[in-house]
């Protein structure tokens, strides 16, 4: 059997964690189970990158289910360092991620009439935080907060709130009645 030639794209952006599915692909009822120690520095959502703690080991089971077709499952656990969306404080959120995709090879990926983009598969190389960071994006908490009862930051003097009160006037008036105020404060110039 010949293997064909393979091309291996490296990133070298940051420390990655890639899987050749070469074998696997062309392997019709072969199943692989691997566990990675890893330690990404860093993750990135969206446009924003969040440092990494406290990463538990991936886990991947990858199955031949046809000829150039796999079944991947995966599992991973780490911290995230967040911002607090009211203070902005750094506040750590753990994630605990299972995942399953069904693969194709770039064969059957190029015969495809609407071949579809696959950001973590790189020929046949599989992109594992690629992949963890997709599963990230559905996975972000609507909110982030340092804890459930954070008052934020002052609006005034930008004093964080959890901390000290600053005891700024953060009255805000009605803006129905804003165009009120406009009117008594020219009437007091007048005077
Ligand atoms: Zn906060
Ligand atoms: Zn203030």
């Amino acid at each position: 059997m010949t293997k064909g030639f393979r091309v291996y794209i490296i990133h070298k952006v940051r420390k990655n964690l890639e899987l050749d599915l070469f074998d696997i692909f062309t392997s019709e009822g072969k199943v692989i189970t691997e566990k990675y120690d890893s330690d990404p520095e860093e993750f990135s959502v969206a446009g924003t990158s969040y440092a990494v703690k406290d990463a538990k080991p991936v886990t991947l089971r990858i199955e031949n289910i046809a000829l150039n077709k796999v079944y991947l499952t995966g599992s991973c656990a780490f911290t995230l360092i967040m911002q607090c969306d009211r203070c902005l404080k750094d506040t750590e959120v753990p994630f605990s991620l299972s995942f399953e995709r069904e693969l194709l090879s770039k064969e059957l990926r190029d015969e495809a009439e609407e071949p579809e983009e696959c950001g973590y598969l790189e020929e046949n190389l599989l992109d594992v935080y690629g992949l963890i960071e997709e599963e990230l994006l559905l996975s972000l908490p609507e909110k982030v907060l340092c804890r459930k009862d954070c008052k934020g930051l002052c609006p005034v003097c930008g004093a964080n709130r959890n901390e000290k009160e600053c005891g700024c006037d953060t009255f805000v008036p009605d803006p129905r009645l804003a165009g009120l105020g406009d009117i008594l404060k020219q009437l007091n110039k007048e005077v």
